[in-house]
């Protein structure tokens, strides 16, 4: 008998939140971002439940292989574009589109010999300083990459930094439409976060070219896997969105507490009153923060309740309290979920795990750790 730990990919609520993405830029195309082994859901895994997508994004050219390799012959895009001259190469002999965002990757470009021309995307730094051309020299790049024999169509592009918060989009935006105003190709600027936030109506689009100039695609990640981008201003419920991703165990043990009485590492939970509690197989190891303490949200049988004292590498303690209130008769084998599904229908949110341990959704998802086993269902 394995352990308990079990990770499930539910292909449904992929599918169901690609949808969402697309109601929210219902002119756009929609790049699936799947980089980071499609934010630790593994690629192959989300690949059903995400076909519907116009095009895949990811930074890796060995996760691109893998696209190709699952028989996706329509758009996928390096992100971060190549890192070296063979890797022009590759993107010749995969038909990959891929992002220019500095000189040398022009000049790699201009040094490729290729019968076929590349489809480009120019990034533009609007403001996020990690990659692109500056608005100053953005166009110099355009004009440079245009006369390029290795050169078809060539994209525009730039990325925000605070789709999710409160200084919006609206000055990178200005910044990327004055400087692309009269510049041909397709727009590409929007996260989950801009997609889902600043969505552009199509009445507010035709009184502004600019912005309906931003929807030509779209570029959600976080959102596809169901952790809303701005949380905890916004939420998953509230965006519509539904895990991607369950992580559950079992509890392997009970302990009955006397008040006084401490659990795990460095006694940092004490009960207060008698109590039983709960130990379940899952741990740093598996992926669980260890930074989430006591109080972290957990569901029993389907039921709220919550961590106790530090979390150990394979295995933390749960409060049975509520359970035992709520008449749920709980102990050795009772079902436990970490993030995602119940089966009860109750879900919990991975941001608010995520939250107790002062990170976001995506580090969690992606820090899924290689040893659980990993379930597709649907
Ligand atoms: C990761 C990434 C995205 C997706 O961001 P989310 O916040 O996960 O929606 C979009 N565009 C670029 C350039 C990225 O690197």
């Amino acid at each position: 008998m394995p352990r308990p730990i079990q990770a499930t990919i539910h292909s449904d609520a992929l599918h169901h939140n690609l949808a969402r993405a697309r109601a929210a830029a219902p002119d756009a195309r929609v790049w699936a971002v799947v980089k980071a082994n499609a934010y630790g859901h593994g690629i192959e895994r989300v690949f059903e439940g995400l076909r519907g997508a116009d095009g895949f994004a990811l930074l890796d050219l060995d996760e691109a292989r893998r696209v190709r390799a699952l028989g996706w012959r329509g758009p996928v895009l390096l992100l971060e574009g190549v890192f070296e001259q063979r890797d022009l190469e590759l993107c010749s002999r995969l038909d990959l589109w891929h992002t220019v965002h500095c000189d040398e990757q022009i000049d790699m470009l201009a040094t490729h010999k290729t019968n076929l021309p590349h489809r480009v995307f120019l990034k533009m730094n609007s403001g996020m300083n990690r990659l692109g051309f500056t608005p100053s020299r953005y166009r110099a790049a355009w004009t440079r990459l245009n006369a390029l024999p290795q050169v078809d169509e060539i994209s525009l592009m730039t990325h925000f930094s605070d789709a999710d918060g409160a200084p919006g989009i609206a000055a990178q935006m200005a910044v990327f439409a004055a400087i692309t105003r009269d510049l041909p190709g397709e727009r590409s600027l929007s996260n989950s976060a801009a997609t889902l936030r600043h969505r552009v109506s199509a009445e507010t689009a035709s009184q502004q070219p600019d912005t309906q100039a931003a929807s030509d695609w779209v570029r959600p990640g976080i959102a596809l896997y169901g952790s809303a981008p701005d949380y905890p201003a916004g939420n998953a419920n509230a965006w519509g969105l539904q895990p991607a991703m369950t992580l559950a165990s079992k509890i392997i043990a009970t302990q009955d507490l006397v008040a006084g009485q401490s659990v795990g590492y460095g006694s940092a939970f004490v009960a207060d009153q008698d109590m039983r509690i709960g130990i379940v197989a899952c741990g740093y190891a598996d992926g669980y923060p260890r930074l989430c303490g006591t109080g972290t949200p957990v569901l029993v049988h389907g039921l709220r309740t919550r961590t106790l004292g530090r979390v150990s590498m394979d295995m933390l303690a749960v409060d049975l309290t509520p359970l035992a209130q709520a008449g749920q008769p709980a102990g050795f084998g009772s079902p436990v979920t970490l993030w995602g599904r119940a089966d009860n229908g109750g879900v919990l949110d991975i941001d608010e795990v995520a939250r107790h341990a002062g990170t976001l959704g995506y580090e969690l998802m992606c820090a899924l750790a290689p040893r659980v086993p990993v379930l597709v269902d649907g």
